[in-house]
């Protein structure tokens, strides 16, 4: 599709982004579609969130995702928030509504559905269940929030190094926790609920390219079948601690799913289409 005046754009809003994948998973999805959009990536540096969602109005831009470092600063600036934006505390997209020459500005946040779609198959097992979270950074925050208000957990622990700072993430989780599931441990008392968790997703950048030796937890005689471990890197695909958990007959899902999914969540708000997700998927293969 060659790019004219009729051209749409999206943006992504992120310091760094020369390394994000979304460039690729949006534009081959419009290519596939034959949809005259175009998504592009804008480094915006720290202090000029606002300056930027501002543009994205300006320029008439059908809408934006935001990445780290604006994924909070943005949500006081959206005019209407989706549910899970308000529960999480951070936007990832944005959708510019156009009304009789106005603008409006909604904020959601995709990480949710997009990190859920990967679990699915095995719904049925984790309703009730015992789970278990290493992290407690801003993807922990998303996926803390969908465990939370999908399966009501019997328990969801938190394992942070610093357990101090996750207790703003329990307190602004509280009203989503019916059950009182929510607990933080230190990485050095969490061999018990590893050992009992149904389910392990790291929510940390430990085991990241180009750090691959690593895995947030070192101890695989804790892991058995019938776990399912899910870490939110996509790069590497298969992690160290995937590794280890497979080759102890545990589930293991990467995070190149939510990846795709939450690019999907976006993608059908701004186009009003499904995303093609094997093309993409085939696409960032072949990267
Ligand atoms: P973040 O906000 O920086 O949080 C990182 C968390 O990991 C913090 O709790 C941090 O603890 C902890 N941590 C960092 N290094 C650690 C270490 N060596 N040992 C133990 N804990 C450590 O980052 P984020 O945005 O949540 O992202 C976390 C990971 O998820 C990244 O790898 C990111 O690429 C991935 N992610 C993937 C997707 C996807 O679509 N697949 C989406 C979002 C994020 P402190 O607070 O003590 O520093």
């Amino acid at each position: 599709m060659d790019i004219d005046a009729q051209t749409r754009l999206v943006g992504l809003l992120g310091y760094p982004i020369e390394h994000s994948r979304s460039p690729l998973i949006h534009n081959t999805a419009f290519r596939h579609q034959g949809l005259n959009w175009l998504y592009v990536a804008t480094p915006v540096v720290p202090g000029e969130a606002a300056a930027a969602v501002q543009g994205l109005k300006a320029l008439h831009f059908a809408g934006a995702n935001v990445t780290i470092p604006h994924k909070e600063a943005v949500r006081p600036l959206m005019d209407e928030l989706s549910p899970q934006a308000q529960a999480v505390g951070a936007v990832n997209t944005i959708v510019c509504r156009r009304t009789d020459g106005e603008v409006s500005l909604f904020g959601d946040n995709t990480d949710v559905a997009g990190f859920l779609e990967a679990l699915r198959p095995y719904a049925e097992g984790l309703q009730g269940a015992a789970l278990l979270l290493f992290g407690a950074g801003g993807a922990a925050r998303a996926v803390a929030y969908a465990l939370l208000s999908t399966f009501r957990p019997s328990r969801l622990t938190i394992v942070a190094r610093r357990p101090a700072k996750a207790e703003p993430l329990v307190r602004d989780l509280v009203a989503h926790d019916e059950d009182g599931a929510l607990e933080v441990c230190a990485f050095e008392e969490a061999a018990a609920a590893v050992r009992a968790s149904t389910l392990l997703v790291n929510a940390t950048p430990v085991g990241m390219h180009p750090h691959t030796g690593q895995t947030p937890w070192p101890h695989p005689q804790d892991f058995s079948s019938g776990q399912i471990a899910y870490d939110l890197i996509y790069n590497p695909e298969k992690t160290r601690f995937l590794e280890e958990a497979a080759a102890r007959g545990v589930v293991a899902i990467g995070g190149l799913e939510m990846l795709i999914q939450q690019a999907a969540a976006s993608y059908s708000q701004w186009t009003g289409r499904s995303m093609p997700t094997e093309v993409v998927r085939r696409a960032l293969a072949q990267k």
